[in-house]
């Protein structure tokens, strides 16, 4: 039934493969600036304090089990989230225009999203991507049979936002079309459009009747303050906007493979909104039920015990500001090595970029020579994960750079 024409050999997953590559590489030397995840300075995970904290928590807790949860998940994580994503005092969440469920982290979150919009989406089915984007976002909504159209995002000149582009694009797009936002730290190139930029984005996709779709998978790891990241998704709430949220807490509360996420649903005010969104959410559940039937305990109940409780979550802001703090002089770090060591190109687009990645304008061959002459392991676009930088490979880096760009 299945011979090679049916079902060929995909190819390997290239971040999954290039870690295979570091773990097989012996060097002491090597590298490993691929993955996307938080290293602390001695370059290991990092078990935030207060999940610790919450985890004594929950194991000292009599009551709990291992229950199923909900369809919708955990409704005391659940709603936090809402609240943390668009503030306490939202409009949408005072006025009853919200519905929020508990998802496989930010991926399962896109996914319930992409098959909601496949199901029920009258508009254009195009999703408008940028230009590059996190990879898997194609093949989410690929698979459930919407097509992805690139939106410009990457000036690779200034290394920053190509707006002109990006703005074109999105007038140019067929109305109603879904468009797919990073709200910060865009992964992979690290740039993001400032509030204004935001404003005028809002202002096009109200124009076009676009729709938009946000995948927030950085909140609070990007600037350390959960407010701040947390802007341009609280303006187009503000502005009345209908849209879909992906969160994800695998950066923000290092729970990469406990998988806690939850994905959001926001009608435009007026008289039926809230109808609207009982609508929207029975079909969610539907969704939810055939995909997971529920979702799973651990995380959410790790991420619920932080952010129902003022104290922890104090202590977790502490937490951010460390791993961002870390990040941001990481950057600084890199950029004036470079400059110091008179590398030749422009090197401000290290610390003007922002959150988990770099994309520091290297060319896949220098990407190569980096790999096979000094054991230093990051994607063939350039990009690198800051969070793989410490005071100790810094230099290192920042020589193996210098050497393969003269
Ligand atoms: N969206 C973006 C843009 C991401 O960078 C990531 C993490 N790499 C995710 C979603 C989802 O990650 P997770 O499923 O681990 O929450």
């Amino acid at each position: 039934n299945f011979p090679a024409d049916v079902v060929p050999q995909a190819p390997e997953d290239p971040l999954f493969g290039l870690m295979r590559a570091f773990r097989a590489d012996e060097s002491p030397d090597k590298m490993d600036l691929g993955i996307g995840a938080y290293r602390d300075d001695n370059g290991k995970p990092w078990v935030l304090p207060v999940v610790k904290k919450a985890d004594e928590i929950l194991r000292n807790n009599p009551d709990l089990n291992h229950e199923y949860a909900p369809i919708a998940g955990i409704q005391a994580f659940t709603s936090k989230s809402a609240e943390l994503m668009f503030g306490a005092d939202s409009p949408a969440l005072k006025e009853g225009r919200a519905t929020s469920i508990q998802t496989i982290s930010g991926t399962g979150a896109v996914h319930l999203g992409a098959l909601f919009l496949a199901k029920f989406y009258k508009g254009n089915r195009t999703v408008y991507v940028s230009n590059p984007t996190w990879a898997n976002h194609h093949q989410i909504f690929n698979n459930v049979g919407l097509p992805t159209a690139q939106y410009p995002y990457f000036d690779k000149k200034t290394k920053g936002l190509d707006f002109e582009g990006m703005t074109q694009a999105l007038r140019e797009a067929p109305d109603r079309s879904v468009v797919l936002l990073h709200p910060c730290a865009h992964n992979p190139t690290g740039v993001d459009p400032t509030l204004d930029q935001w404003k005028e984005l809002a202002a096009i996709i109200r124009q076009k009747n676009h729709f938009p779709f946000f995948d927030s998978a950085y909140q609070g790891f990007a600037s350390g303050n959960l407010v701040r990241d947390a802007a341009a998704v609280r303006y187009f709430v503000e502005q009345g906007f209908e849209l879909l949220l992906a969160q994800s807490f695998a950066k923000n509360f290092g729970l990469y493979g406990e998988r806690a996420g939850c994905f959001h649903a926001i009608t435009s005010p007026g008289p039926g909104a809230a109808e609207t969104i009982a609508r929207i959410a029975s079909q969610l559940a539907i969704l939810q039920r055939s995909e997971i039937s529920n979702p799973p305990l651990y995380g959410a109940r790790i991420a619920s015990t932080v952010l129902n409780d003022p104290k922890l979550f104090a202590e977790w802001e502490e937490n951010l500001a460390t791993m961002s703090g870390r990040i941001i002089s990481m950057r600084k770090a890199l950029r004036s090595k470079l400059e110091e060591l008179g590398t030749p190109g422009t090197w401000n687009h290290i610390t003007d970029q922002i959150g988990m990645f770099s994309f520091t304008g290297l060319t896949e061959e220098q990407v190569l020579r980096l790999r096979n002459e000094a054991h230093v392991y990051m994607t063939k676009n350039g990009r690198i994960s800051m969070a793989g930088l410490n005071t100790k490979n810094i230099d290192y880096f920042a020589k193996a750079v210098h050497k393969v760009v003269t």
